[in-house]
């Protein structure tokens, strides 16, 4: 089937055309909008959802060398997301379709994300085990079909990538913190600064615990000398970096064990972390796992990963309505 994909569950809009299972095109405009604002403002980001979807689809459509015409059906992102960005893709998705007489697929975002590994090569087989560490979502997820997956752990309160973004932003450093916190890491020192593991019990996250005990640290440090984070900032990052990877990787660890899958995926925009892939990567040539991590670009929010899941969605004859509404808690199955 020839598929035009949408992405708007947070900041980024995407469109992305696969056909055949072909990615043709994969168009994603970020928001701007947001940075001066340290985090994402919700109503900001639906009237950005609005400017950039039908330039971007635009854009896709014409880098696939197609016109609208010649789709079979129009995929969308359902949730979970902002409730105001999901509605104007949604929204927009669904006229689309009705105008062309095309069906609709609703996708689930946090599918899309692991679906995204089927985009390049090598894939992994089923069933495999994913983790997928995003913005908001930190999740393992044991993955037995395109469409049948079973989340076995997840976070009881902030998503790796927001760990990353929060304490990145105690550090002064601009938005969003994770990829500055990498690069600076990556000069640090990750044993000078310890900071709590938000490992629970089964294969469940946690990490408001360690913004707590970085803010909490740097308040008693910062009283004694105000210039504490400018000297040590390397290895601050460093030391916060190395708390997210032992958390994760513990619990990995845990569920590689208890399920016996030694496909490890990795998904969502954390996966883009040189510390994880690095740390993984060696976990994995020690115990034998085969790892698989999609290429940036399919990490991040797109809609090429939308367009895949509604691929597997198309050939199982899971199709929507027009009557399908955006749900901001969707969950995984
Ligand atoms: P969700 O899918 O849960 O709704 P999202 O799609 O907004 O969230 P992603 O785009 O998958 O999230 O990932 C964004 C997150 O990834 C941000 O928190 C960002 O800081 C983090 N991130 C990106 N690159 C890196 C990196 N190199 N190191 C650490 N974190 C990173
Ligand atoms: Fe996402």
């Amino acid at each position: 089937p020839r598929i035009l994909a949408l992405e708007s569950s947070c900041d980024d809009t995407g469109a992305a055309v696969l056909a055949g299972g072909r990615l043709l095109s994969n168009v994603v405009a970020t928001q701007k909008v947001h940075e001066q604002y340290g985090g994402v403002v919700p109503e900001l980001a639906s009237r950005a959802h609005q400017q950039h979807l039908l330039p971007v689809v635009t854009a896709a459509l014409r880098d696939a060398g197609l016109t609208k015409n010649d789709l079979d059906v129009v995929a969308v992102t359902q949730g979970p997301g902002l409730l105001g960005s999901l509605l104007v893709g949604g929204m927009f998705a669904k006229t689309l379709a009705l105008a062309l007489g095309k069906p609709i697929i609703m996708v689930n975002h946090m599918r899309a994300h692991i679906l995204a590994h089927f985009l390049g090569r090598p894939v992994p087989t089923f069933p495999f085990l994913c983790l997928t560490v995003s913005g908001g979502h930190t999740q393992l997820v044991v993955v037995r079909s395109a469409l049948d997956m079973e989340v076995i752990g997840q976070t009881i309160d902030d998503a790796a990538g927001e760990a990353f973004d929060k304490t990145a932003k105690l550090l002064g450093l601009p938005y969003p913190g994770g990829p500055h916190l990498d690069r600076l890491a990556q000069q640090g020192d990750p044993r000078r600064f310890a900071f709590p593991v938000g490992a629970m019990a089964g294969y469940d996250f946690s990490f408001s615990g360690l913004k707590t005990a970085v803010l909490y640290f740097l308040k008693k440090e910062t009283a004694k000398n105000p210039d504490f984070v400018a000297e040590n900032l390397a290895d601050l990052c460093a030391g916060i970096q190395h708390t997210i990877i032992t958390t994760l990787l513990r619990q990995l660890r845990r569920a590689v064990a208890a399920t016996g899958l030694t496909q490890v995926a990795l998904a969502g925009g954390v996966a883009a972390n040189s510390g994880l892939r690095t740390a993984v990567h060696a976990e994995a040539a020690a115990q034998g796992w085969q790892v698989f991590i999609p290429a940036l670009a399919f990490c991040t929010d797109n809609a090429a990963m939308v367009a895949q899941a509604a691929h597997f969605q198309f050939l199982a004859g899971d199709f929507a309505t027009q009557l399908a509404s955006p749900d901001p808690r969707l969950k995984l199955r």
